[in-house]
């Protein structure tokens, strides 16, 4: 195991005791025991914290070359690598997901760190071409000291993508992890400094959302802000942040669906249709949790989907079934409350899957549920569940289902199935989504694959290059030589 004291805040390359001297409980969701204690920071801590980044700034860090920052986040993903396992194990205890998606979690952010440490040294600026006389170039710079507000689903992948890509691009970041999963966060703090990152580039402050969260958001030294969450927090981190004027990239909630026609390969849509729904126990922004079926096939589609359900189960995390429990006892309430409002209102439970006898009671479990005939404008066809439950929806023609699919307040990502070469290109357009997937669901993840919204799902693209430009300030430089 990776040794760290787990009750500490991580600033200026130092483990110290959050100011407030208190600390918080974080729970084993897979039989609700207490697992470890963390500090609960507050302003003190983030202030402290955002001090530190920026001396960083002007110190050792600041004053690496691009090519050394791509070697140090090199090194941390060779460390991240090698310690994997240990990783996995944390994340599903912490979080209460499978051992094998928690694996294939801290192998992504393995990935992230060699992707952004590869190109830290290839983000170049442009010169244009302009009236006689002038030079006119373009500098990315990095804005300066980043805040990166994280959720607890996904940790590992959340903090590559969003700390790694801010780093790349030579910026100081200043991270919070959500309050119900801590231990990798602080595990890799402990492998960042262990790969030599300058003390103060990387802070972490573990705490409260409404407490350490709020204080990041509106910390007036904060230069670039990168919140992953819920739509309602997000909102709120935009406007702490608007007082400052502080950019924004908000990587919010979804209702993804996979829209399947009647000519589509269903032997191949199939595991895609199961798999994006419950990874995770379905506690994954871009979960597909509507599927859109033309009513040829919708009858066979139903059935198939819920022979799988039928087979699913759930249990502890560290047994790695196909599903763990929900993060936490108020998550599992929120998606029992959609489940009996399915029922108060008579929707068809298609299928569901089974919870393993011997998992313990305390832990969050819940039988994964397949829900047929739902109408598009339902609660639990409109609205984010984020638990393992799947809505299925028949649709007659291409135009409908492209009305149903964009027919959300969301707009994160979407699937589409089907043979038709004209079809596939004419729905990649149509489909209001940050990311369009034909005959896949998700691509494996793609750490080079620009990721966002549009709508609700929020605003900026994380991932990817595009990620390097959401980090850095574009400054024009004219030179008038004659
Ligand atoms: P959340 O909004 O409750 O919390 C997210 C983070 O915000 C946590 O670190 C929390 O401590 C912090 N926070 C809470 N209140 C705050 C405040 N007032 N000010 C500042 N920070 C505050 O979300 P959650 O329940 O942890 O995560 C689930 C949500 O995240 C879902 O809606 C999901 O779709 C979304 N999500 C989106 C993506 C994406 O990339 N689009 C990825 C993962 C999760």
């Amino acid at each position: 195991m990776i040794p760290f004291a787990t009750d500490r805040l991580f600033i200026a390359g130092e483990w110290r005791e959050a100011a407030g001297r208190e600390s918080l409980a974080l729970e084993n969701p897979s039989d609700g025991a207490d697992l470890a204690r963390i500090a609960r920071g507050g302003a003190t801590d983030i202030d402290r914290a955002v001090g530190a980044a920026r001396e960083a700034l002007a110190g050792a860090w600041g004053a690496m070359s691009a090519a050394e920052r791509g070697r140090v986040l090199a090194a941390m993903g060779r460390l991240v690598l090698e310690r994997a396992d240990e990783l996995a194990r944390l994340e599903a205890l912490d979080v209460g997901k499978p051992l094998k998606q928690a694996k294939a979690d801290a192998l992504a952010l393995a990935r992230y760190l060699e992707f952004y440490g590869g190109a830290a040294d290839k983000l170049t600026g442009e010169t244009i071409p302009y009236q006689r006389g002038y030079t006119v170039l373009t500098l990315r710079e990095p804005y300066g000291v980043t805040g990166h507000i994280v959720p607890w689903n996904y940790p590992m992948q959340i903090i590559g993508r969003s700390v790694g890509a801010a780093l790349a691009a030579g910026n100081a970041a200043v991270l919070k992890p959500a309050e119900e999963a801590c231990l990798t966060a602080l595990a890799f703090a402990r492998i960042a400094a262990a790969a030599g990152l300058p003390p103060g580039a990387l802070n972490l402050v573990t705490g409260l959302g409404e407490e350490a969260g709020a204080a990041l958001a509106s910390h007036p030294g904060i230069d670039h802000l990168s919140f992953t969450g819920s739509v309602a927090t997000g909102a709120l981190v935009q406007a702490a942040a608007a007082k400052n004027v502080a950019p924004v990239t908000l990587e919010l909630g979804g209702k993804s669906p996979q829209l399947v026609f009647a000519d589509a390969d269903l032997d191949a849509a199939l595991p895609y249709l199961v798999n994006a729904g419950i990874q995770n126990a379905g506690q994954t922004c871009s979960a597909a949790s509507r599927i859109l079926v033309q009513r040829p096939v919708y009858a066979s589609v139903q059935q198939r989907m819920a022979e799988r359900y039928r087979a699913l189960r759930a249990g502890p995390a560290l047994a790695d079934l196909d599903l763990g429990p929900l993060v936490s006892a108020r998550q599992q309430e929120i998606v029992e409350r959609y489940l009996r409002l399915a029922r108060d209102n008579r929707l068809v439970m298609a299928a569901s899957g089974e919870i393993v006898a011997d998992a313990p009671r305390g832990g969050h479990y819940l039988r994964p549920a397949l829900i047929a005939d739902v109408p598009p404008e339902h609660a639990l066809a409109q609205e984010e569940i984020f638990g393992p439950v799947q809505v299925l929806i028949p649709f007659d023609d291409e135009a409908q289902a492209i009305a149903i699919a964009n027919g959300t307040p969301y707009g994160l990502v979407a699937g589409v199935w089907t043979r038709d070469g004209a079809r596939q290109m004419r729905l990649a357009r149509a489909l209001r989504a940050g990311q369009v997937f034909v005959n896949n669901y998700g691509a494996g993840g793609g750490v080079e694959l620009p990721f966002g919204g549009v709508k609700q799902s929020g605003h900026g693209r994380e991932k990817g290059f595009e990620a390097l430009y959401s980090f850095t300030s574009l400054k024009t430089v004219a030179v008038l030589h004659g």
